[in-house]
């Protein structure tokens, strides 16, 4: 049987500084985790031996191992992450932008990287079009197991801590159906002397639970959201999202329009196109009206079919016809571009390969 402990990424700063005495040790821990990415207390090389050992006995420092890793053409890096239960989930490491080269071989602009974590094992939400949503619910991810996901991916790619980077909420999972832990991590994350990713580079999406939208924002954590909104009317959101008859369209719009948002910035709406369901002109009609009082951006994604599903990927000519309605009646558009389409692209579909659960 597996015996699990606490994590070191499942605290705050503070809370290891009440944890660990003397203080300053706890702040010579925070470093050897999150600055050179150190393993085990074995590593930490200042560290007193007593002190070490007796962290051991309590905390494990990282409660995740690599236990396959899929990488793409396009740079997009599918991980299946194993927990000390034994549970398993995804993390993906996506490359946004290519490193720019000037004429004398310097790197004048550095490669820019997202990664995609998960909140939950399994999703209890059971999108028809998901895979993840397939195999039901396992468990919510502790806080420090979603800190370790952007640990053991900066480490595996050699990324320097104080290198960039943006995380999605996007992986397996249902981040506000685990709103307590999915808070604390993008507190960790935030942590000046840990990796110091601030909240703007960090967006919760969420299939669109509204009164947790609402709980968030009264959080005021700083965040951006995207919703998972796949349809315009509430007859088919139902059949492709169950929980949509609890949580029906106007009231996730209702909540999106007292989410706290940087004037600045657009709420993001994802919306999974899929063949003939969802992919005519008329729904988008019905989605510009539908955002008119927002600010928007819509992130247009192909369905991505997996064996047993009776959805379709639709057809490219229909994905632009589309995003051109949305962009020539004032709605920021974009298609999201199939990362990793040729390894185990959607959410889940690593997972399923591997371990082959359905
Ligand atoms: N539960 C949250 C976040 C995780 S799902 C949510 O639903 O927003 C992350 C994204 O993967 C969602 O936008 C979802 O629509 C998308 N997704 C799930 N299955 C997919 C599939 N088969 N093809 C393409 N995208 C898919
Ligand atoms: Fe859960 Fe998101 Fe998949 Fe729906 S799309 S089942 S909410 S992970």
């Amino acid at each position: 049987m597996n015996i699990t402990k606490p994590s070191i990424f499942d605290f705050t700063q503070k809370e290891l500084m009440e944890l660990i005495k003397p203080s300053f040790r706890a702040k010579q821990i925070f470093g050897w985790i999150y600055h050179q990415y150190a393993q085990s207390f074995e590593d930490m090389k200042n560290i007193p031996k007593t002190l070490k050992e007796e962290l051991s006995q309590k905390f494990v420092v990282n409660p995740l191992t690599i236990v396959n890793k899929e990488e793409s053409r396009d740079g997009t890096i599918k991980y299946l992450l194993q927990m000390q239960d034994g549970k398993t989930m995804e993390a993906v490491w996506l490359k946004m932008k290519e490193e720019l080269i000037d004429e004398d071989g310097k790197v004048f602009q550095e490669a820019k990287y997202t990664i995609c974590v998960s909140t939950q094992v399994g999703c209890k939400v059971g999108c028809t079009f998901c895979l993840t949503a397939k195999g039901g619910f396992t468990r919510n991810l502790t806080a420090g197991e979603i800190v370790a996901q952007v640990v053991t991916l900066k480490r595996d790619n050699n990324h320097n801590h104080n290198r960039k980077i943006n995380i999605v909420y996007m992986g397996m999972g249902e981040p506000l159906d685990n709103l307590d832990n999915l808070a604390k991590a993008i507190e960790i994350f935030k942590e000046e002397e840990g990796l110091c990713i601030g909240a703007k580079r960090q967006t919760v999406s969420t299939s669109g639970l509204s009164n947790k939208i609402d709980k968030l924002g009264e959080m005021d954590l700083g965040v951006h959201i995207a919703i998972s909104l796949h349809a315009v009317d509430d007859e088919l959101r139902s059949e492709l999202i169950p929980m949509n008859k609890a949580h029906n369209i106007s009231s996730i719009i209702e909540a999106v329009k007292r989410f706290p948002i940087d004037t600045r910035k657009r709420v993001m709406f994802e919306y999974l196109v899929i063949k003939n369901k969802n992919d005519d002109i008329a729904s988008a009609k019905k989605l510009v009206k539908l955002l008119a009082d927002i600010k928007a951006k819509v992130n247009l994604i192909y369905f991505n079919p997996y064996p047993g599903t009776t959805y379709d990927r639709p057809l490219k000519a229909d994905m632009v016809t589309f995003q051109e309605y949305l962009i020539n009646h004032g709605l920021l558009c974009t298609i999201r571009d199939s990362k990793g389409i040729d390894i185990s692209a959607a959410c889940g579909q690593l997972k399923e390969k591997v371990e082959g659960e359905i």
